[in-house]
């Protein structure tokens, strides 16, 4: 291929403006700003061919997260692979909630259980820098993920492999315990759309009716909260009167539902 200049590639039609910038943006490795300064240059022809590749992968539903390597969340900038499922806007409710209980108790404990590409712990550990954060995942190439997003971000977080609370030490204790589990149900045929094909199937289903880990995650807490502790999960859009229900009869006090800024009610809490 001839060195088209950056200009043409700009105004490339086959996808959105933003993905077209997006992609550009990463395969020149330059902002935003120096692309609109620069472009009637013309592109080398090695990143022209490997524009169009990642422009054919999107094409075929690639999600664009995966294709450019990371996402933002929270204000701060996430690496992100296959491995691990794109953070989402609405799982910013969860860390905010987080964040205000810690405002409080910023010396506390806290526990994120499932952190995949870990923005949930390591946004709570810039947050709350007093608190004491120690995360888990099931899977070795999500958690290595994590330890690489604390890592890049200066996040002080502890790492533990295993499945929900078996990943602890038997006697480790949390003043708050917070997580986004798998919660789509098996036959949910969103799985089979958009990006959600392309993502780690155990990040979001739990192969059941989607209140499996849910179930696993409120009882287990009971023992794992000291007096007072508090538990916050992220659940699915009409699964908030079952999860409150959970709560309530792992013996929760003050459950209650908050919702997502498009109205959903997104996660659920309650404290010992
Ligand atoms: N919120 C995600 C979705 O609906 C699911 C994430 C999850 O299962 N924790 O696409």
């Amino acid at each position: 291929m001839s060195r088209p200049i950056l200009q043409t590639l700009l105004r490339d039609a086959r996808l959105p403006r933003l993905e077209v910038r997006m992609l550009l943006e990463h395969v020149l490795n330059k902002p935003r700003a120096w692309m609109l300064a620069h472009d009637t240059d013309p592109i080398e022809s090695w990143q022209a061919q490997q524009y169009q590749a990642l422009v054919t992968r999107r094409l075929a539903g690639e999600p664009m997260a995966y294709l450019v390597g990371h996402r933002e969340f929270m204000g701060h900038d996430f690496a992100v692979t296959p491995d691990v499922l794109i953070p989402r806007p609405e799982t910013e409710l969860l860390v905010e909630t987080a964040l205000a209980w810690l405002a409080d108790r910023p010396e506390s404990a806290v526990l994120d259980l499932g952190t995949g590409s870990g923005v949930i712990a390591v946004s709570i550990a810039l947050g709350a820098p007093q608190a004491t954060v120690t995360a888990t995942d099931i899977s070795a190439t999500a958690l290595q993920m994590a330890v690489r997003n604390a890592a890049r971000l200066n996040a002080r977080v502890d790492f533990a492999q295993g499945s929900w609370y078996e990943a602890l030490p038997p006697r480790a204790r949390y003043d708050l315990i917070v997580s986004n589990p798998p919660y789509i149900s098996r036959d949910d045929e969103h799985l089979g759309q958009g990006d959600l094909r392309f993502e780690p199937r155990g990040a979001l289903t739990d192969g059941a009716n989607g209140l499996r880990d849910l179930t696993t995650i409120v009882n287990g807490a009971v023992d794992r909260l000291r007096p007072g502790g508090t538990l916050w999960v992220e659940h699915g859009w009409d699964q908030a009167a079952a999860v409150r229900r959970l709560l309530t009869n792992a013996g929760f006090k003050n459950v209650s539902s908050l919702r997502d800024l498009p109205g959903i009610e997104r996660i659920s809490g309650g404290s010992l």
